[in-house]
């Protein structure tokens, strides 16, 4: 675990846990080929959908929400 800023909290430094494997699966198709993931940690804060770099917290993107597909289903109902 580490500490550093994060962009999706208003800046604040926050915990980062590293990444599970469906999160490295994810984060793998966002990031250039030569980036290591290694080096990318996610977000600790409850509803926090952040990942970013180890050393340049400004290199990330945000995981999608989860409850994105469950939205699509319900509309599909209507
Ligand atoms: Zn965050």
């Amino acid at each position: 675990m580490l500490s550093m800023r994060c962009v999706n909290c208003a800046d604040k430094v926050q915990d980062f846990l590293r990444l599970t494997d469906a999160e490295r699966t994810y984060v793998k198709e966002q990031i250039p080929k030569h980036f290591r993931l290694g080096a990318y940690y996610r977000c600790a804060r409850d509803g926090c959908l952040r990942y970013q770099r180890r050393g340049n917290h400004k290199d990330g993107g945000s995981f999608p929400k989860p409850e994105a597909k469950n939205q699509a289903k319900d509309q599909a109902k209507d």
